[in-house]
């Protein structure tokens, strides 16, 4: 299996350096200098930059973002990114439908996937402010249930200005498969933070959820999950991309991890081939 399994980075963001806040840009500055909005611009100039880039690091497919957090970090449309996509199977878009500026949710995700081609849902509860089990919410997930359209969670904390962490708890989405049991549920970050238990329970108990490890020290992983073997199916590896450069190095400390071949390689590609539905 090893040999064939893609690697997936389940968590790029293609916000480009004109759809960031200011407020983001700085941080970005703060972090890592100038150089990285260089970066950004240079690898977001063209579907085929990124994919020069996803080569020289060594990944096969690309989850990529759209987001629309016009306070904290911007706003990249669902059908900027999806036309980006356009130019590659390798690049896979992912929408996002902010329940505070959408009235229909419903007839949005259907627009998303028939004509923009969407392939997953990224929800921000941080950023936008509600928890996932509110009833509003409800409606957009029966309707991805039934087309069978993946919902990736940003769960545990941040440190942007302006996020509320209350609402990254991800046992709110215990709720959210309890009464959705169909629906396929990716916990962005792994709970952060505070949750780590609280997300590896859940991804041990219910079959649709399963756990992103994006923003975690690759290195930290036996220490915030010492059973991490136990969920090896259920683990999704990502980069967060611009928040995280050097791909590569994060991709090269999963593989010396003490874990077995064939679950690093689920980590690293295998789990999120299977619940993107891809022909590997
Ligand atoms: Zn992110």
């Amino acid at each position: 299996m090893a040999m064939n399994t893609p690697i997936i980075d389940f968590h790029f963001h293609v916000t480009t350096a004109d759809e960031y806040t200011d407020w983001f840009l700085n941080w970005l500055r703060g972090n890592a200098g100038e150089e990285a909005l260089d970066h950004l611009r240079q690898v977001l100039s063209s579907p085929q930059a990124m994919l020069e880039y996803l080569d020289e690091q060594g990944i096969d497919y690309a989850v990529a973002l759209a987001e629309t957090n016009p306070l904290i970090t911007g706003t990249s449309p669902n059908d900027r990114v999806a036309e980006f996509c356009r130019a590659s199977e390798r690049l896979i878009p992912f929408a996002n439908i902010n329940p505070f500026m959408i009235a229909d949710l419903v007839s949005e995700l259907r627009r998303c996937v028939s004509d923009l081609g969407i392939r997953g849902l990224k929800l921000y509860p941080t950023y936008q402010h509600f928890y996932v089990n509110d009833a509003r919410l409800y409606p957009l997930y029966a309707e991805a249930q039934r087309l069978g359209v993946p919902i990736m969670v940003h769960t545990g904390s941040s440190v942007f200005r302006g996020a509320r962490l209350k609402y990254g708890d991800p046992l709110h989405l215990d709720d959210v498969v309890t009464d959705f049991p169909e629906l396929m549920i990716i916990m962005a970050h792994s709970g952060r933070g505070f949750w780590y238990d609280a997300a590896f329970f859940l991804a041990q108990l219910h079959p649709q959820i399963y756990m992103e490890i994006t923003g975690l020290p690759p290195h930290k992983l036996p220490t915030y999950f010492p059973n991490l073997e136990r969920n090896a199916d259920k683990i999704i590896f990502g980069s967060d991309w611009p928040a995280v450069t050097d791909i590569k190095h994060n991709i090269a400390t999963i593989r010396r991890l003490p874990l077995k071949e064939e679950s690093k390689a689920k980590i690293l590609g295998g789990n999120a081939a299977r619940l993107l539905g891809l022909a590997v």
